[in-house]
């Protein structure tokens, strides 16, 4: 007999993880360090701090250190949407008439609709307390845009977003949240910085990328006094950050008596999977238990799945630092795609680690899939997710169908990283039939891998 689990579990206030934890403190194999381009020796700290908060820097250079606090102020903002619930999907298991038990962890419930506030709040935190004017980012879909601009206007910082210029034309919502909370929002690439006008002159007709409006971005932070630059995903320090998730989802989980068997979730830079997994994968890697996790990419952009694992830049413009992951080279564009979040060459220098461990597996998923599972759980979960939470939740139903064949009861856990209000056109697509799948050739991911840099170690 099945227990009575409620449908939705929430921690109270007393059993909120005040501390994030580190992965990379439980990986045998640390993931490789960020590299200098010029030197192609590890970047130093003080070279770091030129672009990222002090505190941020000991956390992205920090591999041993389980456990980091997490301040008193952060604690304080993240009661204002957190916890976020574990959800059991009574409707959604019914509706596939599967064996399987579905859960999904809810990071929508917040104004700017997805986790990523999580490390938003956090990077603005540090950058407030080192006593800085402000802090410049880029944003691609719009969410971590807008995640930061609420920190900012939260702590009295500015806030300077380069925004992909195609998004900025096609997401002007997006772009007025992000304003109304006092953010300053220019389309990328822009006149306002050398890589920018470099590259306009180049591309005149250009609608900008994610590693174009990062290089502008980096150069803007690093060009002007009492600024830093943040970044959110990719980066260790924002896994870390993002262990919020999976630490609350495990004590959840605990409080119900549940072990998940599989977890699944999204993968664009990294770092919600990352944050989801974290206490798992730990448990797995100290040998105290087992779980299958599965990491969802777009077949357009499919970084694990057909990427190399390899020295990359992070940034079309190369002034970031080299990072050894899964990547399909800087100077992959992908296709059109409606999950502007997951169109990233690259991937979390951890979770390539542990990929190339194999001790979690990938897939990739074409677009017109996903929007046909998240309208199928939209029409009985009630919450509209956005395309890229949606490619977990294709697989979360692959697998609850692969159980009703087979009869096997496992219990499946992905995360439903947000909402999809601001990405209606891409449904209308979807709904009036005009959606495609394009799936890169191999001649096309050729032409990235031959961009690489050579590094020798
Ligand atoms: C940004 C984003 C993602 C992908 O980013 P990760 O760093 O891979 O987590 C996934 N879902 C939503 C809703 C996002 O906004």
């Amino acid at each position: 007999m099945e227990k009575n689990i409620p449908y939705k579990t929430y921690l109270d206030e007393s059993e909120m993880p005040k501390q994030w934890y580190n992965l990379r403190s439980d990986m045998k194999n640390k993931p490789a360090p960020l590299l200098n381009p010029g030197t192609l020796k590890p970047m130093t700290a003080e070279e770091l701090s030129v672009v990222f908060c002090d505190e941020l820097v000991k956390q992205e250079l920090d591999d041993t250190t389980p456990y980091f606090d997490i301040p008193k102020e952060i604690l304080e903002f993240y009661k204002m949407y957190r916890p976020s619930p574990l959800v059991r999907a009574y409707c959604l298991e019914k509706a596939l008439g599967t064996p399987a038990k579905i859960y999904y962890k809810f990071e929508g419930n917040n104004t700017s609709g997805s986790h990523k506030l999580n490390s938003a709040i956090a990077q603005a935190y540090y950058a407030k307390k080192q006593g800085l004017k402000g802090v410049t980012t880029e944003t691609g879909a719009g969410q971590w845009g807008t995640a930061l601009s609420m920190a900012c206007a939260y702590l009295g910082l500015d806030c300077k977003v380069y925004m992909v210029k195609c998004s900025y034309e096609q997401k002007p919502f997006r772009r007025e949240v992000m304003r109304t909370y006092g953010a300053s929002v220019t389309p990328s690439p822009s006149d306002t910085t050398n890589v920018g006008r470099k590259i306009l002159a180049e591309h005149p007709g250009t609608t900008g990328s994610l590693g174009c409006a990062i290089s502008e971005a980096v150069e803007t932070a690093t060009g002007s006094e009492g600024y830093r630059y943040v970044l959110g995903s990719v980066l260790s320090q924002v896994v870390l950050h993002q262990s919020i998730i999976g630490l609350e989802s495990k004590k959840a989980f605990e409080k119900i008596g549940v072990k998940p068997d599989v977890i699944i979730g999204c993968a664009g830079g990294g770092s919600n999977l990352g944050g989801l997994i974290a206490p798992f994968m730990g448990e797995k890697l100290r040998g105290e238990a087992d779980y299958e996790f599965i990491a969802v990419e777009p077949a357009s952009c499919p970084s694990l799945t057909r990427g190399k694992y390899a020295y990359d830049f992070c940034d079309t413009g190369m002034v970031c630092p080299l990072a050894k992951m899964y990547t399909l080279g800087s100077g992959f564009i992908p296709s059109a795609n409606h999950a502007g979040g997951l169109r990233y060459h690259g991937m979390s220098s951890i979770l390539s680690q542990l990929y190339d461990d194999k001790l979690m597996t990938a897939r990739s998923v074409e677009q017109t899939r996903v929007f046909a599972a998240a309208e199928q759980f939209a029409r009985v979960e009630g919450i509209l997710p956005a395309p890229e939470s949606s490619h977990a939740i294709r697989v979360a139903i692959d697998e609850a169908l692969k159980c009703k064949e087979t009869g096997e009861e496992k219990t499946i856990f992905f995360g439903l990283t947000g909402t999809g209000y601001f990405d209606m056109v891409a449904y209308q697509k979807f709904n009036d039939g005009e959606m495609s799948d394009y799936i890169p050739t191999d001649d096309d991911l050729a032409a990235g891998f031959a961009g690489l840099p050579k590094v020798d170690l």
